[in-house]
């Protein structure tokens, strides 16, 4: 069974709470729709954790019974500032959490479409490789936040979309070297379509999550 794009947005959203860093949130929700229409449903295990969370989860197998499950104690941990979002991929049908580790190729795709978006992955840590984590950026070693290029609006933008910003309209005019009009006219569509035959995208005119990525990419 196949799960709807809508049914894991919804589930994202449970764990995407007003203490995530709104960059964050977005990465994810742009991520797990990009790899929705590639057959792989990405779900999210843990986003944003409070400092007594972090404590509870620090004690398993050191205060309390369990198996060590982190390093970081409370206001350690990326996850206390709202950075960091440990992923799997949902298998029954979306009754159970695959956790994925290395060699598996969906892990490898998982993690190429996470740092296209500047997110850090726990595998590069040498000492203690954390499969599932994503972060932006290390906030508990005030490492500063990246700068990101403009958010995807969260639907895709074509011409005759509704409820479209004619300020996102003219920042793609203005990547296209249009005028700009901030209307998805006929001359917009046909830059697009040229665009992402250069890309190798599917030449649709339609401005999705994948489009945008290399539309404007990431700076800093
Ligand atoms: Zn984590």
């Amino acid at each position: 069974m196949t799960l709807s794009l809508d049914w894991l947005l919804d589930q994202a959203n449970r764990k995407l709470t007003k203490e995530m860093d709104p960059d964050v949130a977005a990465i994810t929700r742009a991520v797990i729709t990009e790899l929705a229409a590639e057959g792989l449903p990405v779900g999210i295990a843990q986003g944003f954790r409070t400092k007594q969370e972090q404590d509870a989860l620090y004690a398993l197998g050191r205060t309390r019974p369990g198996k060590i499950v982190t390093y970081a104690k409370g206001g350690k941990s990326n996850h206390n500032f709202g950075v960091a979002v440990d992923l799997f991929i949902y298998a029954d049908g979306g009754k159970r959490a695959e956790f994925l580790a290395p060699p598996d190729p969906r892990l490898k795709r998982l993690v190429a479409a996470m740092k296209q978006h500047q997110m850090q992955w726990g595998g590069d840590w040498g000492s203690f490789p954390d499969y599932p984590h994503f972060q932006l950026y290390d906030a508990v070693n005030g490492q500063p936040k990246p700068l990101l290029g403009p958010r995807y609006p969260g639907r895709p933008l074509f011409a005759g979309a509704g409820r479209m910003d004619r300020t996102l309209i003219r920042l793609i005019q203005k990547r296209l070297r249009l005028p700009l009009t901030g209307q998805f006219d006929r001359k917009l569509t046909h830059l697009v379509k040229q665009f992402q035959r250069q890309h190798r995208l599917a030449a649709d005119g339609i401005i999705g999550p994948v489009t945008w990525r290399h539309l404007f990419g990431v700076r800093r």
